[in-house]
């Protein structure tokens, strides 16, 4: 997959996406990130990208001519149009089942951030496919957002994590939060790990690590588990969960 993101604040994207697991990502050539400043397709000498709403009103608007001028430059040197989303408040909330999607359909995606008080609706209108949020929130900019997404798609390819195993147990893959999880030391200020977790006995401990997800998940986010798929003894033991609070 290639990322193709337009921001005004490159180095700050770069200074995020070169480090740790992306970081090592990009070096070996499982996902491509290509960050773009969009000032480099301003007309004007001062390279400004912004100017007042019309109707008056507080703050500043990103012009629209640059960021096309930027995303039709992009397009060119893919020799396609790539899946084009500009993050914004207004936008779908992003959810893990969400961004599996999206990696799972799009081989280039564009992000646009956005910038002061957003951006010319009729950019937006021509080329953006989809406005997606990361929560009920306001942000001073889309570069935290884009960061976001970038991240959440890139741990999805293949070859990112070490496994498909580390995303598949991880908290709303499956519609359950991920069960909790202790090292060593096997005491820590008196406190024990599970007994089970040392036993050895990987059924056992399986059966612990699902139990537990299931109770986290309808404590936490009972909105949740109605996506998660229950074995029979699963449900009755949510049956259980749920009686014994009724009680
Ligand atoms: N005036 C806009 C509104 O009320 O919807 C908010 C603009 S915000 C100050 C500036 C930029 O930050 C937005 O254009 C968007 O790209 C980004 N942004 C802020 N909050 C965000 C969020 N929750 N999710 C995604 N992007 C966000």
């Amino acid at each position: 997959m290639r990322i193709d993101i337009i921001t005004l604040f490159p180095e700050m994207c770069e200074a995020v996406l070169s480090e740790s697991i992306i970081g090592r990502a990009r070096k070996d050539k499982k996902v491509e990130i290509v960050c773009h400043q969009l000032r480099d397709f301003a007309f004007d000498k001062h390279r400004r990208v912004d100017d007042a709403p019309y109707g008056g009103g507080m703050g500043m608007l990103m012009m629209a001519e640059p960021i096309a001028l930027c995303f039709e430059n992009i397009c060119e040197t893919l020799g396609k149009k790539p899946y084009f989303v500009y993050m914004s408040p207004k936008g779908e909330t992003i959810t893990q089942q969400k961004v599996k999607t999206m990696a799972a359909e799009h081989e280039n995606i564009c992000i646009l951030c956005g910038h002061y008080e957003g951006v010319d609706q009729r950019v937006l209108d021509m080329y953006v496919d989809e406005e997606l949020s990361i929560g009920d929130y306001v942000l001073t900019g889309g570069e935290l957002p884009a960061l976001v997404l970038a991240d959440s798609l890139s741990r999805m390819l293949p070859g990112v994590l070490s496994s498909d195993e580390c995303f598949e147990l991880e908290s709303h893959y499956n519609g359950l939060l991920e069960y909790p999880q202790y090292t060593r030391p096997e005491v820590w200020r008196e406190e024990a790990v599970p007994p089970v977790l040392m036993s050895g006995h990987h059924a056992n401990i399986e059966k612990w690590r699902r139990q537990e997800a299931i109770r986290i998940t309808h404590e936490r986010r009972p909105d949740i588990l109605e996506s998660a798929e229950l074995s029979k003894k699963e449900a009755l033991f949510l049956k259980s969960l749920e009686e014994s609070e009724e009680t």
